[in-house]
Order: C-alpha cells, then sequence, then structure tokens
C-alpha cells in the first residue's frame, strides 16, 4: 500500500510554519491545501476528500480538538497528525484519545514529519480497503445465503463422519423435516430404507470434480410418510450430485477431508411420469397384465438366468376357443369385460413368479418358471381349463368360454425367447385342432419349423463361404487413465434375409453342429488380421482377446494352431489373449489346467469369463496359469438391486487381488455401476456405458481418440 499524491489538509494558524510545512510536503509528492483555523478546516473537509490532517494544536482559539472530533463523528477515513509543543503534554493525550494517529513536538524534524505523515496515511488506506473487503465480503454472504435458502432444490453439507452440518429450509417443504432437527443428525436419518447401502457411496463422497457422484437417483424419507396416509408415498425421489469438501491447502500440507457438500433435486414428478410411460408401454390397459413386449423381455431374462444356472422352465400360449363369437354377437364393452375376467380366472391358477401376459385379442401368454418338468406344466394346464369351465357373469349375463393351451418347454424345445413363443403357438394350434378346451405339448412332428435348424445350420455353411461374419470389438477401459486396455473381438451375422444376428441367435446351433469351430476360427483369424493392419499403419498395438467355445479349447494342437495364426500375421504373442468361461475350466480341470499351461509356453494368456457364476476355488485359481478374471455382467446387473449382488463383486475383487490377476468388469451399463465398482477397487470395464461393440472402423477410430484424448 503506498501513500504517493495523498492529500493533505494542513491546519496551521501561523503563515511561516504553514509555508514551511507545505514546502516539504510537496517536496515529497503530497498535495497541500491549507486552512488558518478549525472553522477554516472544517469547512473544507466538508467539501473535498482528504488523506490526511496535519494539525497545529496551538491554535488561538484551542479548538484544534474539533477537527479530531469532527472527524471522528462522521466516521471519515482520514488520518489525523498533530503537532505539539512539548510543554502541552496533556494536550498530546486528549488528541490522541480523540483519535490522532501520531503527535509530533514543535518544532518539527522534517524526516520525523514525513515519516510520521506517511505511516499515517499508508495505515488508514490500510483500514479503509480492509473495511471496504470486509463489507463486500457481508453483502455477498447475505446474498449467497438467500440464494440458497429460496433454492428449489435441497443443499447441504456433512461433517467427515456423514452428519448434517448445514441443510437449507427447502428440507422443510419437501421432506416435513425442520432444519434443526437434522443439524448434527447422521444422513442416514434421511436415506430411505432401501436405498441405504446406494446412499453410502453417493453420500459419502470423497472425490472432488468431475469425478465425484452425478446425477445418482435416490429416494429420502418423508418425516410423516409412514403416519399420514394423505401425504402420499413415504419417500421423495431426488438425484444428487455431491463432492467432497477438503479444507483449504498449504502448497505442501496434506489436505484434509472435511466431509461432503451436495445438491439434491427433487425428480419424484418426473419419476411418476417415466413409470406411468413405462407401464402404458408395457401393460395391456385392458387387462392390467404384462403385454408382449414386457412378457418377451421377462421370457429373455430366464432365458439367461437359466443358461447360467441350468434349470427348465415352460411357456404356455393360451387362445380362448369361442371369444370372436361372443364379441361379435354381444359388443366389444360384454367382450372386454369377459377377457378381465378371464384374465383374473387365469390368474389365479399361478405360483408367485409366474407371468401373465395379455398377447392381444383374446391370446394370452404364460412363463412358469417353476413348471420344469412337462408333468408340472400339464398339471398346472389342467388347472386353467378347469378353472374356465365354470360360466362368467357379465352384466348378468352367463357366458361360457374355454381355452386350448400350448406348452413349449426350455432348452427342449428352444433356446431363445422368439422361438419358444412360436413353438408354444404351433402347439396351441394343436390342441385346437385336437376339438378345443384342451391343451398339447410342444412336439417336432408339429410344425414346419422342425426344419428351421437345418435352415439356419444350412445358412451358416453358405455365411462361412460367402463371408457374412463379421468381428465388432469391444473396448475394454481403464477408466482412472482412460486408456483402453484392450478389444474383445464379439462375432455378429449379418444375415442376407434377416436383422444383424447376434450370437446368442446362433451360436447355440454351431454348438450343435459343430460349425463353431469353423466360425472361432474365422474370428480368430479375421482379429488378428485386423490387428496386423492396425499395427501396420502405426494405430497404438492393443491386445485383442477372443472367445473359444468348449469344443474349440478341446482341439488337440490348439496352442500350435493359435500360434501358427499369430506367426503368419506377424503379431507377438501378447497380441492376444483367449476367453473361456468359468464353466468350461471347471468342467475338466486337470485337462483344462494342462492346456492353458501348453497356452502359455507359446506366450498367449487367457481369461476366465463370466466368472463368479462356477464357484471355481481360490486355491484351484491359483494353479492355472491365467491373466484375467471377468466379472460376470450378471454381478454388475445386480449392484442396482440387490445387496448379494454387491457383496459378491467386492469379494471377487479381493480374490482378484490376491492372485494378483487384471478384473475387468463386464456389462457396465450405469454411472452407479462404475462408481460403486470403482469404489471397490475395480477399474478395468467393458459395457455399454463405456462403448457398445463396434465395426472395426469404429472401434480404430475409438482408439485412436482415446490415445488423443490423453
Ligand atoms: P460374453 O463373452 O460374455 O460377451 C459379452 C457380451 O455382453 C456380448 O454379447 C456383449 O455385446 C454384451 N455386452 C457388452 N456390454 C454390455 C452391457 O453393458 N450390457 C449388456 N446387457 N450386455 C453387454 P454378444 O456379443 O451378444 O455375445 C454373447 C456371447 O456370445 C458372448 O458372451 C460369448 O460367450 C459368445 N460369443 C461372442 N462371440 C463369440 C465367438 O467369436 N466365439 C464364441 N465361441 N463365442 C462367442
Ligand atoms: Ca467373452
Ligand atoms: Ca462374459
Amino acid at each position: 500500500m503506498d501513500d504517493t499524491h495523498a492529500k493533505i489538509l494542513v491546519v496551521e494558524n501561523e503563515a511561516r510554519v504553514m509555508q514551511s510545512v507545505k514546502e516539504l510536503l510537496e517536496l515529497h509528492d503530497y498535495q497541500v491545501q491549507l486552512a488558518a483555523d478549525s472553522r477554516e478546516a472544517i469547512r473544507q473537509l466538508k467539501r473535498d476528500p482528504f488523506d490526511l490532517v496535519l494539525l497545529d494544536a496551538e491554535q488561538p482559539s484551542h479548538r484544534s480538538h474539533c477537527v479530531l472530533d469532527f472527524i471522528d463523528a462522521g466516521k471519515l477515513p482520514i488520518a489525523a497528525v498533530v503537532l505539539n509543543d512539548p510543554i502541552f503534554s496533556d494536550v498530546a493525550v486528549d488528541a490522541l484519545k480523540r483519535g490522532a494517529d501520531d503527535v509530533l513536538p514543535m518544532p518539527y524534524a522534517p524526516e520525523q514529519l514525513i515519516r510520521s505523515v506517511g505511516n499515517a496515511i499508508r495505515k488508514q488506506r490500510f483500514e479503509r480497503d480492509d473495511a471496504a473487503v470486509r463489507e463486500r465480503l457481508l453483502e455477498s454472504e447475505k446474498l449467497h445465503r438467500y440464494l440458497v435458502e429460496r433454492s428449489p432444490d435441497l443443499i447441504y453439507m456433512l461433517d467427515s463422519e456423514g452428519r448434517f452440518t448445514f441443510i437449507n429450509s427447502r428440507v422443510e417443504s419437501l421432506l416435513g423435516f425442520r432444519k434443526s432437527e437434522l443439524l448434527g443428525m447422521h444422513y442416514s436419518t434421511l436415506v430411505y430404507g432401501p436405498d441405504e447401502e446406494l446412499s453410502q457411496y453417493v453420500l459419502h463422497e470423497r472425490r472432488t470434480g468431475r469425478r465425484a457422484s452425478h446425477n445418482v437417483e435416490m429416494r429420502l424419507k418423508r418425516r410423516d410418510g409412514g403416519t399420514h396416509p394423505q401425504a402420499g408415498t413415504r419417500y421423495l425421489t431426488v438425484e444428487i450430485n455431491s463432492t467432497g469438501v477438503y479444507s483449504p491447502t498449504d502448497a505442501d500440507a496434506p489436505t484434509r477431508f472435511r466431509g461432503t457438500y451436495g445438491l439434491m433435486r427433487d425428480i419424484s414428478e418426473r419419476k411418476e411420469a417415466e413409470a406411468i410411460s413405462a407401464y402404458q408401454a408395457s401393460h395391456d390397459l385392458l387387462t392390467r397384465l404384462p403385454n408382449r413386449f414386457l412378457f418377451k423381455d421377462r421370457l429373455s431374462l430366464a432365458i439367461s438366468q437359466a443358461r447360467r444356472n441350468p434349470t427348465t422352465f415352460a411357456v404356455m400360449f393360451l387362445d380362448l376357443d369361442n371369444f370372436k363369437t361372443i364379441n361379435d354377437t354381444l359388443g366389444h364393452l360384454i367382450g372386454d369385460q369377459l377377457l378381465q375376467s378371464v384374465g383374473t380366472r387365469v390368474f389365479g391358477c399361478l405360483r408367485e413368479g409366474d407371468t401373465l401376459a395379455r398377447a392381444g385379442g383374446d391370446e394370452f401368454m404364460l412363463l412358469l418358471p417353476q413348471a420344469g418338468r412337462i408333468d408340472d406344466a400339464a398339471e398346472i394346464a389342467r388347472k386353467i381349463l378347469d378353472a374356465l369351465r365354470n360360466p362368467f357373469m357379465v352384466e348378468s349375463r352367463e357366458l361360457f368360454v374355454t381355452v386350448s393351451i400350448g406348452i413349449a418347454l426350455y432348452p427342449e424345445h428352444g433356446v431363445n425367447a422368439d422361438a419358444l413363443i412360436r413353438r408354444a403357438d404351433v402347439a396351441m394350434y394343436a390342441a385346437k385342432a385336437q376339438g378345443r378346451d384342451a391343451y398339447a405339448l410342444y412336439d417336432e412332428s408339429m410344425s414346419a419349423d422342425v426344419s428351421e435348424h437345418v435352415t439356419l445350420e444350412n445358412d451358416m455353411r453358405e455365411a462361412l463361404r460367402s463371408d457374412q461374419f463379421q468381428v465388432f470389438y469391444q473396448p475394454q477401459i481403464n477408466i482412472d487413465s482412460g486408456e483402453v486396455i484392450g478389444l474383445e473381438a464379439l462375432v455378429r451375422w449379418r444375415h442376407p434375409r434377416r436383422a444383424l444376428l447376434t450370437p446368442d441367435e446362433f451360436i447355440p446351433v454351431a454348438e450343435d453342429s459343430g460349425l463353431i469351430l469353423s466360425i472361432d476360427e474365422w474370428v480368430l483369424r479375421e482379429a488378428c488380421r485386423e490387428m496386423s493392419h492396425w499395427r501396420a499403419e502405426s494405430v497404438l498395438p492393443v491386445r485383442v482377446s477372443v472367445n473359444l467355445s468348449a469344443r474349440q479349447f478341446e482341439q488337440p494342437n490348439l496352442a500350435a494352431t493359435i500360434a501358427g495364426v499369430l506367426h503368419e500375421f506377424g503379431l507377438p504373442s501378447g497380441a492376444l489373449e483367449i476367453e473361456i468361461t468359468e464353466e468350461m475350466v471347471m468342467k475338466n480341470s486337470e485337462e483344462t489346467a494342462r492346456r492353458l499351461r501348453e497356452l502359455g509356453r507359446h506366450g498367449i494368456t487367457a481369461a476366465i469369463d463370466d466368472f463368479g457364476t462356477g464357484y471355481a476355488s481360490l486355491s484351484y485359481l491359483r494353479r492355472l496359469p491365467i491373466n484375467t478374471l471377468k466379472l460376470d455382467y450378471a454381478f454388475v446387473h445386480d449392484i442396482h438391486t440387490s445387496s448379494t449382488g454387491t457383496s459378491i463383486a467386492a469379494a471377487i475383487v479381493s480374490m482378484a487381488e490376491s492372485l494378483d490377476l487384471t478384473l475387468i468388469a463386464e456389462g457396465v451399463e450405469t454411472e452407479v455401476q462404475m462408481d460403486y465398482l470403482r469404489s471397490i477397487g475395480c477399474h478395468i470395464m467393458q459395457g455399454f456405458m463405456l462403448s457398445p461393440p463396434l465395426p472395426a472402423d469404429a472401434a480404430r477410430e475409438f482408439v485412436e481418440k482415446k490415445v488423443k484424448g490423453r
């Protein structure tokens, strides 16, 4: 802070002294004005701004203190230095009391006067600036407080133990809690039970910046939720953004975690609207039963579960026998009511976990996960036929309907949703042909599509000949560094008359027929060919992993064959990893270990796919030459829904750590899953959230962009 160009008022009645002081001050670049007495001084002070008053205490009027009092009373930001004959020491004390910054003896020493004036001005300017800063802070704090309190969002701070140190008033209208009762309470006071686990890593957020929790959905308790039925639901859905708060840092002192800061937005209305439209998209509005889409979805889920954990189950197709007549003669209104009643009655025959859907018109579909054997399915079919035999009362009319039921079993009659539904439908026609009011089990002789299998097989042979297969590549990413650590090769089939087919739709048939050997080999060669191009064009080399079917893995000379392909395309053995499922590993453990060791001798590493489903033991894994575990996507999927899923994932992470294996989480679809996985120490991920499987060109672009982006 400097004192140059400061403006000084000199109050002096002796012209000689006045003149010499003026010259001295001007020599030091001060601007000087003069006043002969106190009254004149006050007049000037009222008119012009000054930085300092230099005041001779000995004025004839003896009223020098008037000037000091004037400055003090107006709280003017003006410094004061008093000149005084040393004899009158009580005057000096008095002047200091009245706010003078310094008192100098007369006659003054020039250097001392200049020093004293300079100091007083600097001090004054410092105080003035300081006061201005403080005032601005106060203003802005008021403003911030106002904004925070008026915010439509909940704004809060937690201490390092997770207790509220701040929450804005919005909590009172949104949740019915008073601010005062929450301060000092743990955040779990507000968390709706089922979301407690989720809250642990959202609200206990230690990260800051872009990596902190972002737009996570969670439910909060309402204070009166349980007791006031008219208060609506017990919880409120909010979207949370939270970030860690650290104490301000010295350059080298370690930062200290102070707690979290966050914002929660009420998204209940949006959720409700979403729920309603999701309901409408997935349900039949007349009977309130799931529609065809939801049914297919549930069926696909049952199939993937059954594939992992082999079970059998039944699918049924129901068609009312004489509905059309009733509808045509008695009208839609009665027809609609009848359909509703039929739905209710059939539903009454089911057990928990079964799915009844309305497929459209007078058709219903059933998924019976617990009816694994023909006898179970037949028994339920009979029960339904019986239940419909009693007449229905609709608008005081007695109506009779019967139904024909077709049954197909998984996996005997089909391994994908479409095939199972189609075959249950075929069986239903057979039941109609038997005279209606009956059920029939699918049988190959029933339909023309027995040959479907054969057709697919023939198409596949043609596909191999005419290059209809294509390899897609899905990146595996270290989400901490952003680095693409590998690509998984996944086969696709550009079927000339159908959509792009995914492996689920043709690999089972390929395995049955043995064509899988040719497909796997084709994929291996194609992936290696592509990688050798990338290297030639100096795209950063990434490892590619290729899935091997059980039959391929059991081929004699497997290691030599793979090594031969690598050699042919000029690739080092580290450029390839093979993936075999945990199920394959467990099936024939001694033989598997021998094969893996042989591959290892050629420098080819292996990953265990779908890990976590097959109960491979730690001690067994320790003896296998493997490089990577792939956490099965079922566990990743479970992160949202159950706590067993999450704890299994955590157990597998620590297992991989103790074995010093790379762990890749598969099927990561959401930020919540990503955050959770990272929080338990899993950093390499693969899934739609990061990238879906991509055609070669797009995969290459993806890799190049990642490399540049770093
Ligand atoms: P996989 O080895 O477990 O492959 C991962 C599968 O998960 C891929 O399905 C991939 O598209 C899918 N996926 C990736 N990210 C996500 C996600 O975030 N969410 C969900 N729901 N799924 C995701 P795809 O390509 O349909 O392959 C299915 C299975 O077919 C593979 O399962 C693998 O076992 C087999 N397969 C694929 N290509 C080949 C091959 O060339 N040879 C053999 N023998 N089997 C293959
Ligand atoms: Ca795989
Ligand atoms: Ca997998």
